[in-house]
């Protein structure tokens, strides 16, 4: 006998889809045919591309690529295993040594994806009754990964440590996260990281930072947002960042403590039931570390880059949101504005994504631009260029300003 009133999952999944659609909330794959620094093909067409995480240029440096293809060569492409079966190589743990080593900490330990790294960290170190406080524009991972958890998840509004200690308040007694991004990855601003660490030490909380977009970028040798801060392991003693932005790889890890790390491996659910990284890619990514850090002219031509964009964004009176990071989005609101603004840039030959609802709040639509030392003055002119048309025809079409929207 068949149930007539059980709903069809897949049924119910195309109608959310269709939903998504009508608020030209629809999100769409593109498929890329070849990338080459930051130019890339799609549909045929070259474009200068604005959206990428590759702030330093390494993605196609021929050192990567040699470790790469050497590895692969003497080690095969696939691990072929979990980190604790037999999946943890030479390459691996030369990757952990060079990354623990350069954060400042102790130990490092390697995950397949910074999405696993943030829910094996949290469901490691958090269980039901434990309180974890989050930042509102968090990534999405550390939201989930404190579901996953069974913790208490308490988000407090964007940088505001007074209420992120009202949070840590409502529950003294529990044991307390408080994690936050280092760079906010929509936003591009960086967080109070040194009044959230005095708050943590207060209210014997521990701290936890994503620094997805801050490693490599931001501090002495690009060791990231908390080195930058002027913290270290004591006052951060759980920094989680990935390999597959500033490093131009894949992957991410998470350094701290040997406690930390020998608990994450015992613990860490999305560490332990998982294929190892490819050697061959560990290997690139050792590369990776070592220019990064050596290689600081990488950091100087990425802030001048953002220097001229900033000063040409601010003369065209463009919607620029308070950031000195890569990531420089412009608030436009209406999901559609972002939308009809990325087109006409793709018209121009530049491929900048238009950012929407859910990823950003309602009402928060924008154009993630990302800078990269792959670009050249010239392109940051270029963009400028076609952003000064857009919004100049626009503001006359519409008889409004931009700079009104926000
Ligand atoms: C990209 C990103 C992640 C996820 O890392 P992946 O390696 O791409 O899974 C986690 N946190 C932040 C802040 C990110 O930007």
């Amino acid at each position: 006998m068949t149930s007539p009133s059980r709903p069809d999952l897949l049924h119910r999944l195309a109608i959310q889809t269709s939903e998504r659609e009508h608020a030209n909330l629809r999100r769409r794959l593109r498929t890329i045919e070849h990338a080459e620094g930051p130019w890339l093909e799609s549909g045929g067409r070259r474009l200068l591309g604005f959206c990428s995480n590759d702030y330093l240029g390494l993605a196609q440096h021929p050192q990567l690529i040699a470790a790469l293809k050497r590895t692969a060569d003497d080690e095969g492409v696939g691990g072929a295993s979990a980190h604790l079966i037999c999946g943890h190589r030479r390459e691996h743990a030369q990757l952990e040594e060079a990354l623990a080593e350069w954060t400042g900490c102790e130990r490092a330990l390697l995950f397949s994806t910074g999405y696993m790294a943030n829910l094996g960290t949290m469901q490691a170190l958090l269980g039901h009754g434990d309180a974890c406080v989050q930042d509102k524009l968090n990534h999405a991972c550390l939201l989930d990964g404190a579901q996953l958890a069974g913790a208490e998840l308490k988000r407090y509004p964007h940088a505001d440590v007074d209420a992120a200690a009202r949070q840590l308040q409502s529950r003294p007694q529990a044991a307390a996260l408080l994690a936050t991004d280092g760079v906010f990855s929509m936003d591009g601003d960086v967080a109070p990281l040194a009044k959230l660490a005095a708050l943590c030490a207060r209210e014997r909380a521990t701290l936890m930072v994503d620094d997805a977009h801050g490693l490599g970028v931001l501090g002495t040798e690009g060791a990231g947002s908390v080195q930058a801060a002027g913290l270290g392991q004591r006052e951060v003693p759980v920094l989680m960042a990935t390999l597959g932005k500033a490093l131009g790889c894949s992957g991410a890890f998470v350094a701290g403590p040997a406690a930390l790390i020998d608990g994450l491996v015992q613990f860490a659910r999305p560490y332990i039931y998982t294929t190892a990284m490819p050697p061959a890619l560990a290997a690139a990514a050792c590369a990776a570390v070592e220019i990064a850090r050596g290689e600081n002219w990488r950091r100087e031509k990425l802030q001048s880059l953002i220097a001229r964009f900033r000063a040409g964004s601010a003369q065209l009176g463009l919607p620029l949101m308070a950031s000195q990071s890569a990531i420089q989005p412009l608030l436009l609101g209406d999901a559609q504005a972002a939308l009809d603004a990325a087109q006409a840039l793709e018209q121009r030959g530049l491929l900048v994504t238009a950012i929407r609802p859910p990823t950003v709040p309602q009402g928060q639509a924008r154009l993630r631009i990302t800078l990269s030392a792959a670009h050249e003055d010239e392109h940051v002119d270029q963009l400028l260029d076609a952003l000064g048309s857009h919004f100049h025809g626009h503001a006359q079409a519409s008889g409004h300003d931009v700079t009104g929207s926000r």
